[in-house]
């Protein structure tokens, strides 16, 4: 983990297609095509990229936190990444976050 937090199975690229936790649409369950509409049946997914964008940003927000040692920042962050879209590498960095914080001295 030391190429950055944009590094290619991190959790995706600027584009949030990209993620591993591979993004259907919700209508057909066509794989998502980093297009506004699904390219089988026409929905609209704008609300799924939306999504799907600012999980990544949570994430992205997460791993900077946890870099920086803001450990309930990063643990939220992560969670809340999660709860937006979960990806393999979103759930890792949940783990590994609330590991960080359960190891932090001076919590009890
Ligand atoms: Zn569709």
């Amino acid at each position: 983990m030391t190429a950055g937090p944009e590094a290619a199975g991190a959790g995706g690229g600027p584009a949030p297609a990209r993620t591993e936790g591979a993004l259907r649409c919700p209508v057909c369950g066509a794989r998502f095509r980093a297009t506004a509409d699904c390219s089988r049946c026409g929905a609209d997914l704008r609300p799924l990229m939306a999504l799907a964008a600012s999980a990544w940003r949570a994430r992205r927000g997460a791993r900077v936190a946890l870099r920086a040692g803001d450990l309930t920042r990063a643990e939220e962050g992560a969670a809340e990444a999660e709860r937006l879209h979960s990806t393999r590498s979103g759930r890792r960095l949940a783990l590994l976050a609330a590991w960080y914080a359960l190891a932090a001295p001076g919590d009890g």
